[in-house]
C-alpha cells in the first residue's frame, strides 16, 4: 500500500487540496482579461467553502483590493486579514442597527434600499464625517437593489450625496452564465440607464460570467467568485480556469459480495454476478450529495468506479468489480474531484452546479493548501 504520510490528519477520511497557485493564476487570467476594469474577489460563505482566511491573504497579494462577502459577519471576521487599504463590501445590505458597526469597521454595506440607504446617512450625520456609499440597482434580476422609482427619489436628494459620497454602483447579471442570452443586453441597457440618474461614480456589474462576455459589460470593477475556484464561467466551450480543487478519499474496507447480494441502504445496488465493493468514509455530512447515489463515481488510477448503492452520512459503497482483485487496499486513495472527474461533472450527476458542491464541501476533511502540484505535500504551505 502507499504511504499516505502527506495526509494532514492520517485519520481523517478525505483530503482536500487547494491549490493556491492556480487561484492566484485564475485571478491573473481574470484581472488580465477585463483590465483595465479592477478585478475583485467575491469570498462569500467561506471563499465558496475554500477558506476565507487563506484565499483572501493569497489574492491580496496579487494586488486585489476589492473583497465581497454576504454577511456582516463574514466580513468582520476577514477584516483582520486584509491589508488596511482593501475595501470590504457586504452584499446582503445594511441590516438595522449595523450601521455603526460597518462604519466603525471601515466596512462598505451594498446599499439596497432606500431604507437601507438613508440609515447610512444618518450614521453619516450622527458619527460628523461623510461615508462611501456603495449602492446596488436593481436591473433585472428582482433579487437585491433599488428599483427604477426608487433611484429616481434618491437621485432628487442632494443632500444625501453630501453625507455619503457615491463611491460604487453596482448590479447583478441573472443570465452571465449564457452568453447567448438576451436579457443580458436588457440587463446592461438598463444597468446604464440607472446609472445616469445618479452621481459620477465607479460602475461594477459582471461576476465570473460577466467577465466573459464583451468589454462593455465590465466597467470599472469585476466581482469574480466561481471562476476564481476553478469553475468554469459559463458552459460554453473547454475551461478556461484552472482547477484549485482535489478531493481524495481513503479505502477503509474492500470486500467481495456474491451474486444476488444487496449494498447499502434499501438494499438499492443488486447485482446479478458477484462484485467486490470498496467502502470509503465520505459521505453526504461531507457535502457529497446523497443525490449521487447509484449515479457519481470515484477513480482509481483512470478506472472509474461507480456508486453503488446509496450515500451515507459518512461513507460511500463503490463498485470496485473493473479493478484486479487485490489492486486496491485499505489506505488506498481514490479520486473524488481532480483530474479525472471535475468539478463541473460531479455537479452534473448530482444535478446541481458546481457552487453548490464547492460550499457544500465538509469541515471533516483533511485540508492542504498548497502552492504547487494538488496533493503535493512538498509545497504545502501549512
Ligand atoms: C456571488 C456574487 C458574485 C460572484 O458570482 P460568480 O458567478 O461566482 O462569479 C458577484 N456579484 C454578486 C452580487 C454576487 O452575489
Amino acid at each position: 500500500m502507499a504511504p499516505h504520510d502527506h495526509i494532514a490528519d492520517p485519520f481523517a477520511g478525505a483530503r482536500l487540496t487547494i491549490d493556491l497557485a492556480a487561484l492566484t493564476a485564475n485571478y491573473s487570467l481574470i484581472a488580465a482579461r477585463v483590465a483595465p476594469a479592477r478585478t475583485a474577489a467575491v469570498v462569500k460563505a467561506d471563499a465558496y467553502g475554500l477558506g476565507a482566511t487563506r484565499v483572501a491573504p493569497a489574492l491580496a497579494e496579487m494586488g486585489c483590493r476589492d473583497f465581497f462577502v454576504a454577511h456582516l459577519a463574514e466580513a468582520i471576521a476577514l477584516r483582520p486579514h486584509l491589508p488596511a487599504d482593501a475595501a470590504l463590501y457586504v452584499l446582503n445590505g445594511l441590516q438595522p442597527g449595523a450601521e455603526r458597526r460597518c462604519a466603525t469597521l471601515g466596512i462598505l454595506p451594498v446599499l439596497n434600499s432606500l431604507d437601507q440607504a438613508r440609515r447610512w446617512a444618518a450614521m453619516a450625520r450622527e458619527i460628523g464625517h461623510a461615508l462611501p456609499a456603495v449602492l446596488q440597482v436593481d436591473s433585472g434580476m428582482s433579487r437585491l437593489g433599488l428599483q427604477p422609482e426608487e433611484v429616481a427619489a434618491l437621485a432628487e436628494d442632494k443632500a444625501f450625496f453630501e453625507q455619503v459620497p457615491l463611491r460604487l454602483v453596482m448590479s447583478h447579471l441573472a443570465c452571465a452564465d449564457e452568453p447567448g442570452n438576451a436579457a443580458n443586453a436588457e440587463q446592461l441597457r438598463r444597468f446604464h440607464a440607472l446609472a445616469a440618474l445618479l452621481p459620477p461614480a465607479l460602475l461594477s456589474f459582471a461576476n465570473s460570467g460577466g467577465a466573459f462576455l464583451p468589454a462593455a459589460f465590465h466597467h470599472d470593477l469585476v466581482r469574480a467568485g466561481v471562476s476564481l475556484y476553478g469553475a468554469a464561467p459559463n458552459g460554453e466551450g473547454p475551461n478556461p480556469m484552472r482547477p484549485v480543487v482535489r478531493l481524495d478519499a481513503r479505502i477503509i474496507q474492500v470486500r467481495a459480495i456474491p451474486a444476488g447480494t444487496g449494498v447499502g441502504y434499501g438494499l438499492t445496488f443488486n447485482k446479478s454476478e458477484p462484485a467486490r465493493i470498496a467502502t470509503i468514509g465520505v459521505g453526504y455530512a461531507d457535502g457529497w450529495p446523497r443525490h449521487l447515489s447509484n449515479r457519481g463515481a470515484a477513480f482509481f488510477g483512470g478506472v472509474r468506479l461507480p456508486i453503488a448503492g446509496r450515500v451515507s452520512m459518512d461513507s460511500i459503497t463503490l463498485d470496485v468489480t473493473a479493478l484486479a482483485e487485490g489492486a486496491l487496499g485499505p489506505g488506498d486513495e481514490v479520486e473524488l474531484i481532480g483530474p479525472h472527474q471535475t468539478l463541473e461533472q460531479v455537479a452534473a450527476d448530482a444535478g446541481t452546479i458546481p457552487y453548490e458542491i464547492l460550499t457544500s464541501l465538509g469541515s471533516r476533511y483533511s485540508r492542504i493548501y498548497s502552492d504547487g502540484v494538488p496533493g503535493d505535500l512538498s509545497n504545502a504551505v501549512d
